[in-house]
């Protein structure tokens, strides 16, 4: 089980039923050229359609199959391919044959001076409603997160192992890895990689996913600032609206004093109130994203692992 390969080739699977044997054709070629020890492991992530008949039918023993019980999303599956790879490196791809397994070698390459390198689809064949919101969101993450990479949301990536073992996946986190891999102290490169259009099958990202995620940007920020200390700006920020109460009240308090009547101003009180318990919610709201994510994420249900059958054994 802890036998060490040279490469894992991990493919998140979610009714790709029509693609699963063409890639693995595909994926076979450019691995054989290689002449590296190798696994491909197949994550297929509660797929509906015959994706698992499928993988079964090939018969190959690098191929590992590891099954959930539902649909639990693409971070659960890395996550989990992650932690079964056993290679020294590790490279993802998208089960719908618009990466090219011909790029794997180049991001061997590339890895030899990277901790991770991302691909970057610069001429990618999706249509505008996917690829402007797209644009937007690698220019915010970018921003946001200090990492310069084009494209944050390619599933074709490449990783030494110690990353993968030490990356946490969260929520729909798969599309932060480089973030996430940046802040731990790793060297995130990048190369530009072939992108073909689907063919067979449905994209299972629309706008709304993609939104979905963006929110997750704004925990994946606080994640990594306030990550060990999150009072501090909690707190801070508790502070500056007790301040503020305080001198509010001081100057009311002041104007009883001089024996002009205040009662008439109650909306003051209540905008007050509204605001300190909007702040509290906001605040309630992200620490409890942050305990969420100390919490262990791998709460999926493998319903056949390839891995436990070789214990078995
Ligand atoms: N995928 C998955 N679980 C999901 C959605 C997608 O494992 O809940 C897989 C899917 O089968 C594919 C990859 O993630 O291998 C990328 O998905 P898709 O091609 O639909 O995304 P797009 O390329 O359109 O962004
Ligand atoms: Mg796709």
């Amino acid at each position: 089980m802890s036998d060490k390969l040279d490469l894992s080739i991990v493919v998140p699977v979610f009714n790709e039923g029509e693609n699963v044997g063409e890639l693995y054709n595909q994926l076979n070629v450019v691995l054989s050229r290689l002449g590296k020890t190798s696994e491909i492991i197949f994550v297929d992530d509660g797929s509906m359609d015959d994706t698992f008949k499928k993988l079964k039918a090939i018969k190959d023993s690098k191929i590992k199959i590891v099954r959930f019980q539902r649909n639990y999303g693409k971070a659960a599956a890395l996550s989990c391919g992650f932690k079964k790879s056993r290679g020294n490196f590790v490279i993802t791809l998208d089960g719908d044959l618009q990466d090219d397994p011909k790029e794997i070698p180049r991001f061997l390459e590339k890895l030899e001076e990277y901790d991770m390198v991302s691909g970057w689809k610069s001429k990618r064949h999706d249509p505008v409603s996917k690829t402007l919101p797209s644009k937007l969101f690698n220019a915010l993450t970018r921003y946001i997160t200090g990492v310069k990479i084009h494209d944050f949301n390619c599933g074709f990536k490449g990783y030494r192992n110690y990353v993968v073992k030490n990356v946490r996946l969260y929520g729909e986190f798969h599309r932060y890895i480089p973030a996430l891999a940046h802040w731990k102290g790793y060297t995130v490169g990048e190369i530009e990689v072939e992108h073909h259009p689907r063919i067979h099958g449905k994209s299972k990202y629309g706008v709304e996913r993609l939104l979905k995620g963006f929110l997750d940007l704004i925990t994946v920020t606080f994640l990594n600032l306030y990550k060990k200390r999150p009072l501090h700006i909690f707190g801070g920020i508790g502070f500056l609206l007790i301040f503020s109460a305080i001198i509010i009240n001081l100057h009311l308090v002041s104007l009883w004093l001089m024996g002009i009547k205040i009662g008439d101003r109650p909306l003051l009180m209540l905008s007050i109130l509204i605001t300190v318990l909007g702040a509290q919610f906001i605040s309630l709201g992200l620490i409890g994203e942050l305990i969420t994510n100390s919490r262990n994420n791998d709460d999926y249900i493998i319903k056949y692992d390839s891995y436990e059958l070789e214990n078995d054994r």
